[in-house]
């Protein structure tokens, strides 16, 4: 199972540095089978092997190895820190950076040709989801124009546009119907779901049958919060 903590625009540095240590050691002293990822903004970056039971991974990047890109995150800058993990296509990137699919495939094929673990993100917009699902799902598989789904180190993070931030996740049950469609095209990508994660919805969602873990932001910023997660994910049986 993949438990995974998205930053976003959060902690400095020197929190994230705390963030991780502790982390770190409460994975130490509590063993879990779980895939524990913490994405940290690029500001932040740590070197990836200080932390033994975290993967490390970065939100975003520019699919270059260097270069006249001002303001970008290159390959080089991930190479530093040993980050091999990424988010590709979170819906705050394609709706208020107006990252393009194509630009998003771009990245996505950069990733792949470095053998870089993926998470890849899909979602729809409120106005798509209250068309219901087969809208939905026509929506979904737009965003995988131009995406090699048979990469075999990239995860599907279903994360409806609506759900994230707001504190309100997605019925159990939408969650479940499209994972089952997701997974009928991906056998093997690990399928995740994102969008107002907690603790006390955590346990339902895990238990869905085709998900394979979760992506999560406001939950995950408060480190004793995010290993109550942990925790949680480690009593779901599968
Ligand atoms: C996210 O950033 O991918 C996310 C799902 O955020 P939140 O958990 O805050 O909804």
């Amino acid at each position: 199972m993949i438990i995974a903590a998205n930053f976003k625009a959060n902690h400095t540095r020197e929190s994230t540095a705390a963030y991780l240590e502790a982390l770190n050691l409460f994975l130490d002293a509590c063993p879990t089978s779980c895939d524990v990822r913490v994405y940290p903004s690029a500001s932040s970056f740590l070197r990836a092997d200080l932390y033994s039971h975290v993967k490390l991974g970065a939100q975003n990047f520019y699919p270059v190895i260097n270069g006249a890109y001002t303001g970008e995150t290159s390959s080089q800058h991930l190479d530093e820190f040993g980050i091999k993990n990424v988010l590709i296509g979170h819906s705050e990137r394609r709706v208020i950076l107006n990252e393009t699919q194509d630009i998003t495939a771009k990245k996505y094929a950069f990733a792949k040709e470095r053998g870089w673990e993926i998470i890849y993100c899909i979602g729809e917009p409120k106005y798509i989801r209250d068309n219901g699902f087969e809208a939905v799902m026509e929506y979904l598989w737009s965003e995988f124009e131009g995406i090699d789904i048979d990469y075999e180190k990239f995860s599907v993070a279903y994360e409806p546009i609506w759900a994230i931030g707001t504190g309100v996740s997605a019925k159990i049950q939408d969650i479940a119907e499209v994972l089952d469609a997701l997974k009928k095209r991906f056998a093997t990508a690990p399928l995740l779901y994102g969008g107002s994660v907690k603790v006390e919805n955590l346990s339902s969602i895990l238990s869905i049958r085709s998900c394979s873990g979760v992506l999560i932001g406001n939950a995950a910023l408060d480190a004793a919060n995010f290993c109550k997660l942990i925790q949680t994910a480690q009593n779901v049986q599968k």
